[in-house]
């Protein structure tokens, strides 16, 4: 059974320090070629989907908080605010009240809708130190969110057209949900009072599931103050079940932020907020990715896409100019040079990475490459561009498969002592 924060220290993906505190977890440079590579996938999903993006600031007034309805529904989850000059700033809990307010800087007109506003942002959760471990509970959190500010009419639409960016990421990261929970409000003070609402949204996000032909299971309890949501649900090793993604439809901070558009019969209307994130955190993704996969990440994502494996000194000009030319062609190199052991040696050393390079004598002599993919299998020699072509389009397309494509090949452990010898 594979822990994450085991891992994750292992393969110099994540570290804390005491100094900096509990639940603050900072990323290694392995860890953030890993978080980088997802961030750019998702903001290319959503550049594709007609989302544009934003930057807005971790800190606003504490009026912000209060006119969201955080300030008190979800006080207890947020840091206390920090006196500045005769005013109080608060981190925020989440990024809605700051896209809500740049949605409304500008007037909006019922041609503009949808917008879609997405920023990876930082959100705080003033998490008890006892439950913090790893990047699963975490207090500074990294969250690939957005917000559709659309007409009633279009939310559908809009949920549908994100379950299908879910799904789509869920392929490339080759992990598959448990399920669609419809979470709904249960009892207790923390959601907002306004059953015509809740229903109203439950039903546009029931119907949104209907159209995607997705399955779901209603939960009690777990929606969020403001609005019902769709959680996608996935479970680690342990059989530990947790919400990566989820999309909401929100009719209560629309209101509060007093939101409006101009409709096709010239009057003003109420809009419509829709929030969702593909992959729910960062921190929470990898530390999934990193568990399901057992530290081998699809090629795609892999802190070090091809290990370069000279076989004596002899070849290393050749694996130099082999790095430059993964280099050139955006693939994460490393030279694993003889000073580090022998063939075999270095093999098991680098049995996480998708591909390893290996050059004999015979290979460099004709610019060829002996490929062993992280399977243990090994293919016959062949020119070193095909290779790198090859693996740049597995990829460029955010493949989950090794070689083939597909869903396949992303076996660990099974590279032996007998199957370490150079082919060709
Ligand atoms: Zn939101």
């Amino acid at each position: 059974m594979h822990d994450h924060r085991r891992l994750g220290r292992e393969l110099n993906l994540f570290d804390t320090d005491p100094l900096i505190g509990a639940g603050l977890p900072y990323w290694l440079p392995d860890g953030a070629a890993v978080r980088h590579t997802l961030e750019e996938y998702i903001r290319c999903e959503e550049r594709r989907a007609g989302y544009r993006h934003v930057y807005s600031p971790v800190l606003g007034k504490r009026e912000l908080y209060e006119l969201s309805g955080h300030w008190d529904h979800y006080r207890d989850d947020m840091f206390p605010p920090m006196d500045l000059g005769g005013e109080q700033v608060v981190l925020r809990p989440s990024l809605c009240p700051h896209h809500a307010l740049i949605h409304r800087s500008r007037p909006h007109s019922h041609r503009d809708l949808p917008v879609r506003m997405a920023e990876p942002g930082g959100m705080y959760r003033s998490e008890l130190s006892g439950v913090l471990g790893g990047l699963t509970r975490v207090r500074a959190i990294h969250l690939n969110d957005a917000h559709i500010f659309c007409t009633l009419d279009q939310v559908v639409g809009e949920v549908r057209d994100a379950l299908g960016m879910i799904g789509r990421a869920y392929r490339a990261m080759g992990i598959t949900p448990t399920r669609y929970r419809l979470s709904l409000p249960g009892p207790g003070g923390k959601y907002v009072a306004a059953p015509g609402k809740w229903e109203r949204a439950t039903a546009l996000l029931t119907e949104a599931l209907d159209e995607a032909g997705l399955p779901r299971e209603v939960a009690e309890g777990e929606a969020a103050f403001y609005g019902p949501k769709i959680d996608v649900q996935v479970t680690d090793a342990a059989g530990r079940e947790s919400t990566l993604s989820t999309v909401q439809v929100d009719l209560h901070q629309p209101e509060r932020f007093d939101l409006r558009h101009i409709g096709a019969d010239g009057a003003k209307h109420r809009t419509v907020m829709v929030h969702r994130s593909v992959i729910g955190s960062v921190e929470r993704a990898v530390a999934h990715l990193v568990e399901h996969h057992g530290g081998a990440l699809p090629a795609w994502l892999a802190p070090l896409q091809v290990a370069i494996l000279p076989v004596t000194a002899a070849e290393l000009p050749v694996a130099e100019a082999l790095a430059r030319r993964c280099l050139d062609a955006d693939l994460r190199a490393e030279i694993i040079g003889p000073e580090r052991g022998s063939l075999g040696a270095r093999v098991r050393r680098v049995r996480l990475v998708p591909y390893q390079a290996i050059i004999g004598p015979g290979e460099a002599a004709d610019d060829r490459v002996a490929p062993r993919l992280r399977d243990g299998r090994r293919l016959p020699a062949m020119p070193a561009g095909e290779l790198l072509a090859r693996i740049g389009a597995l990829v460029g397309a955010h493949s989950p498969g090794l070689w083939d494509g597909g869903n396949g090949g992303n076996g660990v452990g099974k590279v032996t002592e007998g199957a370490t010898g150079v082919s060709g």
